[in-house]
């Protein structure tokens, strides 16, 4: 099976691919891509974790502040959980950990203090009634294993949110903040999903958002049957290289400064 992900980073780096699937040669990760991948773990284990913590221990006659407490606590435990299973990798990085934990506190706590705020207001006007999660807040699947023996693609999918209508969207959770446009190979990789998701539950996905969870902006775009179109291209181009494992160019580019393997392309 080929990951959706092969897919973007082939449409990055041609070379990459190659270096992966072809000669194996396992990926040196930088301290960026392990902090991205720690901060993209703690948000997508806390939003799994929301809706049964609100349904569960979020009492009708509770103030803003007991409701943020709640919350800010779970948060909190998924940060010290997620860190304790990085701490080895991050100490090796040279990554400060401590730092990073009190980052991320200050992060969730403004998410979780605006949260708290909404469903406040929300029990204010309606009381605590089996709504108040779908009202507040859109159902979603987080982590969302899916593939097509069809196609020979397999990925996993941030989150599918779920509308009143039964439309279910996929989502790209991204760290940092949204800078110079979509991206071609992030619109490629909700392409990609929207895809999978269409021969799975075999309706039609026509939008799809990129998240930045840090600074709570959500990007909708729609995806056209180009972009589909283009999914397939690429797939394509990816399973010629790993059949006929022939050396792409190899070509220095901006992506090369922080890639993993720059070590390993550019030595000299
Ligand atoms: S360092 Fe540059 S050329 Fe090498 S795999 Fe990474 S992106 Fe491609």
């Amino acid at each position: 099976m080929i990951y959706v992900t092969d897919l973007t980073e082939y449409l990055i780096c041609p070379y990459k691919i190659y270096l992966k699937k072809i000669k194996c040669l396992p990926m040196p990760q930088t301290p960026e891509m392990l902090t991205g991948t720690l901060i993209h773990k703690i948000y997508e284990e806390v939003l799994s974790r929301e809706r049964i913590i609100i349904e569960q221990r979020i009492q009708e006659d509770m103030e803003i502040d007991e409701i943020f407490k709640i919350l800010y606590a779970d948060s909190k435990r998924v940060i010290k959980n997620v860190m304790i299973k990085y701490k080895e990798k991050l100490k090796g990085l040279e990554i400060n950990y401590l730092d990073l934990i009190k980052e991320l506190q200050e992060e969730l706590k403004e998410d979780e203090l605006l949260k708290s705020i909404q469903i406040k207001k929300y029990i204010s006007i309606y009381g605590k009634n089996e709504n108040l999660y779908n009202n507040l807040f859109l159902i979603k699947d987080m982590e969302y294993q899916i593939s097509s023996n069809e196609l020979g693609v397999t990925g996993k999918i941030d989150k599918i949110e779920y509308d009143q209508e039964g439309n279910l969207y996929p989502v790209e959770l991204k760290t940092g903040i949204f800078t110079n446009g979509i991206k071609k190979h992030e619109k490629l990789q909700v392409a990609a999903y929207a895809l999978l998701l269409e021969k799975e539950k075999g309706i039609n996905v026509p939008l799809g958002f990129l998240e930045y969870y840090q600074v709570n902006q959500r990007l909708p775009f729609l995806i056209k049957e180009e972009d589909k179109i283009e999914v397939l291209e690429i797939l394509e181009k990816v399973k010629e290289l790993l059949n006929t494992e022939k050396e792409p160019i190899k070509e220095r580019k901006n992506i090369c400064q922080r890639c993993g393997y720059n070590s390993i392309c550019w030595s000299d």
